[in-house]
């Protein structure tokens, strides 16, 4: 705008000056009007046509300013403006929570979305949200209910435990609970329980906005009644049991048990609570995989609350689940933060799909994706390689290779830190290009891929693929660039 430019007329060097190349950009309200004509946009909102034509004629604007020497007459051309403007258009209708291809072999991997749901948790949500529902109505009395019962008698169900309910996560349902028991009093726990879960929980940070006061026993790698027994005061008012789901002490150590800490309780009349964290119901030991401590075990240890996730190992939608014994459950029901932390009635009715699978372990484990992809057999894995070996061969390129190898894959969501489960991947090699490269390209296409990268090797690990997505991923591993031996493309960045 505020070069200075002397005339018309051609320079010396043949080139337009800049106020010759501006001239030239047509005019906003044409283009809008020309947009708005072309049926290609005929559905798109007139407020996304007009901001995709304003920020073309602005980009280019600014790219003949900046560099007018540099410009591309060509970029004026009528066909590339529409372009210009047809891409934006497309950006702006593209929503930006997609699906996408987990190929990474973390089954509850929290960036990805955890856990799929069941057909059967699909199918409820869908239909108590198209239709009105008796979310908080009881339909006996014709009087007002609430929204926790119908979940609360099957999680008792599976449970065992005298009484429950749920929040939005697992995050509220701790604070909760400590909010309802240990405002300004101390609660007990010990060092090596002390974690922080990904996406900044933190059980100190927690505590303190709580307004419940921690206090620290024992050690990192080794704690004991007694320091629970000598910590107890008459401001003590919980003690708190953390499940250290994502990692794991080994060698010289000793922690409290829950039941233990169950026996201390009741001899110093303190409520004692489990944040288990990933809650299972399943014995995963049943399944060659490693024991994870269920939720049954610590409602049977005497628990007065457990607390745990509904989309880590359950399999369900995000979820805070809260079970214990009807006297601590009734003071933490009449919390007022309750109604801060309410459980959307979409989520509610997941969940109660999910938890009603629960009731036949085979079924659940067939029918809920999380359980089903931790608990897949051998044989299974190994024909969905073969599959996807299979379909990566038919891309018609001599660049393209496509390699089983054998690796392991993990839970995820703060569970299981320990256990490595043997799966198949396939090693995708493009000659050329690296692996960060293929890494980035897969992660951009569409559907987006999202694999994992070992030893300089790019790896898609077909435990967290569904047969359904395989066609996706051949058709975006076929749109790499650079794979016909026309092009040379050798990049190795
Ligand atoms: C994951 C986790 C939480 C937080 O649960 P969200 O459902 O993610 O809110 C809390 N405590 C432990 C021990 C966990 O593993």
């Amino acid at each position: 705008m505020n070069k200075k430019c002397t005339g018309d007329e051609k320079r010396s060097d043949g080139k337009d000056n800049p106020q010759d190349l501006l001239r030239k950009l047509p005019s906003v309200d044409m283009l809008i009007g020309k947009t708005t004509d072309n049926p290609d946009f005929a559905d798109t909102p007139r407020v996304v046509v007009i901001d995709a034509v304003r920020k073309s004629v602005d980009e280019l604007r600014r790219t003949i300013q900046a560099d007018p020497d540099g410009f591309r007459e060509a970029e004026l051309a009528p066909e590339a403006i529409d372009r210009r403007i047809g891409e934006k258009i497309e950006a702006a209708m593209a929503e930006n929570l997609v699906s996408l291809v987990n190929a990474t072999g973390v089954v509850v991997h929290t960036n990805l979305g955890r856990s799929l749901l069941a057909k059967d948790a699909i199918r409820h949500m869908t239909t108590i949200s198209e239709r009105y529902s008796n979310l908080e109505f009881d339909l006996k009395s014709g009087k007002r209910g609430s929204r926790y019962t119908a979940v609360e008698d099957i999680l008792c169900e599976i449970s065992g435990a005298e009484a429950a309910m749920v929040v939005n996560n697992n995050a509220a349902a701790v604070l909760l609970a400590l909010d309802t028991l240990a405002r300004d009093r101390e609660v007990i726990v010990s060092r090596g329980e002390l974690v922080e879960i990904g996406g900044s929980f933190r059980i100190p940070d927690i505590m303190a906005k709580s307004g419940g006061i921690l206090r620290e026993v024992g050690t990192t790698n080794r704690t004991h009644p007694g320091d629970y027994e000598q910590a107890i005061n008459e401001n003590t008012g919980l003690l708190l049991k953390v499940h250290t789901s994502n990692y794991a002490i080994v060698g010289f150590s000793a922690s409290v048990s829950l039941r233990e800490l169950v026996g201390i309780g009741k001899i110093r009349g303190l409520p004692v609570m489990e944040d288990l964290g990933s809650g299972t119901f399943v014995d995963f030991r049943r399944y060659g995989l490693m024991k994870e401590p269920t939720v049954q075990e610590s409602v049977r240890a005497g628990a007065d609350v457990v607390t745990f996730s509904g989309d880590k190992l359950l399999g369900g939608p995000q979820g805070g689940l809260l079970v214990g014994s009807r006297t601590v459950m009734d003071r933490i029901k009449k919390n007022p933060l309750t109604r801060a932390f309410r459980i959307d009635k979409l989520t509610l009715a997941a969940l109660e799909s999910t938890l009603r699978l629960y009731r036949d372990e085979d079924k659940a484990v067939r029918e809920i994706p999380t359980l089903r992809m931790l608990t897949c057999s051998a044989e299974e894995i190994e024909q969905r390689a073969e599959a996807l070996e299979e379909r990566i061969r038919r891309i018609d390129s001599q660049r393209i290779t496509a390699e089983p190898v054998d690796s392991i894959s993990r839970a995820g969501g703060g569970s299981f830190p320990l256990l490595e489960i043997p799966t198949k991947c396939l090693s995708i090699t493009v000659s050329g290009m690296s692996a960060s490269r293929i890494d980035r390209l897969l992660r951009k296409g569409s559907p987006p891929v999202i694999g994992r990268i070992e030893s300089e090797r790019y790896l898609l690990d077909v435990r967290t693929i569904a047969d359904d997505e395989i066609n996706g991923i051949e058709k975006a591993i076929g749109r790499l660039p650079g794979h016909s031996n026309k092009t040379n493309q050798t990049e190795t960045k």
